[in-house]
């Protein structure tokens, strides 16, 4: 991607001298997120381009300069099938990563795909093959663990555990997602298995509620053929009067984050996720959504390498019975890039992997 605004060009890279310690990764599967679309459109501030995309790829050790362990201490070996942690260079030392333990926050902190330069090497995975420098957090694919469903969770699914984790779900909570995309599904998903007693999904277009439901949303409202004075008043009926106990906002847009705090119960929990850019201002009113409600809002910004390793366990643990495959409808060779980043900016799949191999 040589800048925003213009088509993304096949470029020939040299495979870098490896440093101790250092790897390469053969791609198997890349995915086009909406973040992908926000870099395109450059709605992300301190992009240094040209970038190669793709923050979150998976794929098989293609060589490694030194003995290679996992994050787990095992010994990975050529043809092994991987995944990493898209986030590196997040320093430890820092105010965010010490007092804060806020470590998504950390200013040393960088992302493949996102805020590495093509100028610096294979560092995205719209790529055949990406460079894994030295300290980046690896970690074998569970054996049950197909390519498929990781890349299908991809980044929407390690947000979504960041967000579990953020909305402290507990048994019997309904739940409400406002939003059917990557994220929005990931979070139904979760917030099932994390013991809600009712999961609702707001979104659009059809295809995505039916698969909100085959994820485990109970509940699914379309965002095309209600008014938000219909979806208030369906969350209500839903909850004998009362509202969600916990909202998880997945939509990205301001509109969503004034519904989300109507949508809400007295001291309920709002997790707000999907402004990734900035979506323009919201109106909210202090007295009667916030104080009045004992309202708790929580933001949630990027993931940890906790939730990596934790989503390579939900993976493992429930990819025969929550569909992620799915997720990742259609797949793109290098040629085909524009197209898959048109697509997804209309919305008009889920999600489109990558595979530069095609
Ligand atoms: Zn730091
Ligand atoms: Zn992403």
């Amino acid at each position: 991607m040589p800048a925003p605004h213009r088509p993304v060009e096949i470029r020939e890279l040299s495979e870098p001298d490896l440093p101790p310690g250092g790897a390469l990764m053969r791609t198997a599967f890349s995915e086009v997120c909406g973040t992908d679309v926000h870099l395109w459109h450059g709605r992300l501030s301190g992009v240094p381009y040209p970038i190669i995309p793709g923050h979150v790829t998976t794929g098989t050790l293609d060589a490694a300069r030194g003995p290679m362990k996992d994050v787990l201490g095992a010994t990975l070996r050529e043809g092994d099938r991987l995944a990493f942690f898209d986030v590196h260079r997040t320093c430890g030392r820092c105010l965010a990563c010490t007092v804060h333990r806020t470590p998504t926050r950390c200013p040393s902190r960088r992302v493949y795909g996102i805020t590495d330069s093509a100028d610096e090497g294979l560092f995205g995975g719209w790529a055949q093959k990406v460079y894994l420098e030295p300290g980046v957090i690896v970690a074998k694919l569970p054996e049950a663990v197909s390519f498929e469903a990781y890349i299908g969770g991809g980044c929407g699914l390690l947000t979504s555990v960041h967000i579990i984790d953020r909305a402290k779900i507990s048994m019997g909570d309904t739940v409400v997602v406002q939003g059917a995309g990557a994220v929005g599904l990931s979070a139904a998903a979760l917030a099932r298995r994390a013991g809600a007693g009712q999961v609702i999904v707001i979104g659009a277009p059809k295809d995505r509620l039916a698969l909100a439901v085959d994820m485990g949303a109970d509940h699914v409202i379309d965002l095309d053929a209600t008014t938000a004075e219909e979806r208030l008043q369906r969350v209500r009926d839903l909850t004998g009067g009362l509202g969600g106990d916990v909202i998880i906002e997945a939509a990205g847009s301001a509109r969503a984050f004034e519904e989300g705090v109507e949508l809400v119960r007295n001291g309920g929990a709002y997790v707000i996720a999907g402004h990734y850019t900035n979506n323009g201002d919201s109106t909210i009113n202090a007295h009667t959504h916030i104080n009045r409600k004992h309202l708790d809002i929580r933001g949630c910004w990027g993931s940890e390498a906790a939730h990596f390793l934790k989503a390579l366990r939900i993976l493992e643990r429930y990819e025969h019975e929550v569909p992620w495959r799915k997720i990742g409808a259609r797949v793109y060779g290098l040629s085909q890039l524009n197209e898959a980043l048109e697509s997804a900016a209309k919305l008009e799949i889920p999600k489109a992997l990558v595979d530069p191999w095609r």
